[in-house]
């Protein structure tokens, strides 16, 4: 299994974190299965950092094999959507970023990809926009609607699948919208898409 992340991928997120030219292309980068944080486990905030901030982001399951998928048929590859949290560690991924290297150790930590309760996408208006949110200790700090996303999950699906094939249980992460910010120990984590409860977990 592997995990595919996005960055960029709103405009107002780009717009606060100062970042003024548009790629043509989708920025991935990978995340590694040891990443992973699920069924509510606590994040514990690694030693190398002292800030690491909350990006939240629809997260896409994929369910079958694919390799170089079109834009048109890019639907039929992924079956449901969650809310997770691509957790980064700002001021390592400064230095790196700095350095010109590139953003693995700031961005695959372990518990770095947090994931919710899947939805399956027929349950979800996916063609009108899907609303999701981000709560820290009952304060929304984050809101977005994937119909802001500069690449649709569609296209994101097409462009990576040139370059990594997909396999059944992949997750990719598509981005986040604007608010990101540090979180500390003793937070209470919450997500939500469509006012469902997704996500509920602390950081330890
Ligand atoms: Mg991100």
């Amino acid at each position: 299994m592997k995990i595919i992340a996005v960055g960029w991928n709103y405009r107002a997120h780009n717009t606060e974190m100062g970042r003024k030219e548009e790629c043509g292309n989708p920025v991935v980068f990978l995340k590694p299965e040891t990443a992973l944080l699920k069924d509510g486990k606590p994040l514990f905030l690694p030693p190398f950092s002292n800030r690491i901030e909350h990006e939240a982001e629809i997260v896409v399951r994929i369910c079958r094999v694919g390799k170089n998928v079109a834009p048109r048929f890019a639907h039929r590859y992924y079956d449901a959507l969650t809310l997770g949290v691509d957790f980064t560690a700002r001021d390592l991924q400064q230095e790196l970023r700095q350095a010109g290297a590139p953003w693995e150790l700031a961005k695959g930590f372990d518990g770095s990809a947090a994931i919710g309760t899947w939805i399956p996408k027929e349950e979800l208006p996916i063609e009108t926009g899907i609303d999701f949110s981000l709560q820290v200790n009952g304060n929304t700090v984050q809101t977005g609607n994937t119909c802001d996303m500069i690449h649709s999950i569609d296209n994101i699906i097409a462009y990576v699948s040139r370059f990594f094939t997909l396999k059944m249980g992949d997750l990719i992460y598509t981005g986040t919208p604007a608010g990101v910010g540090p979180v500390a120990i003793d937070d209470h984590i919450t997500g939500y898409i469509d006012n469902k409860k997704v996500l509920d977990f602390n950081i330890k």
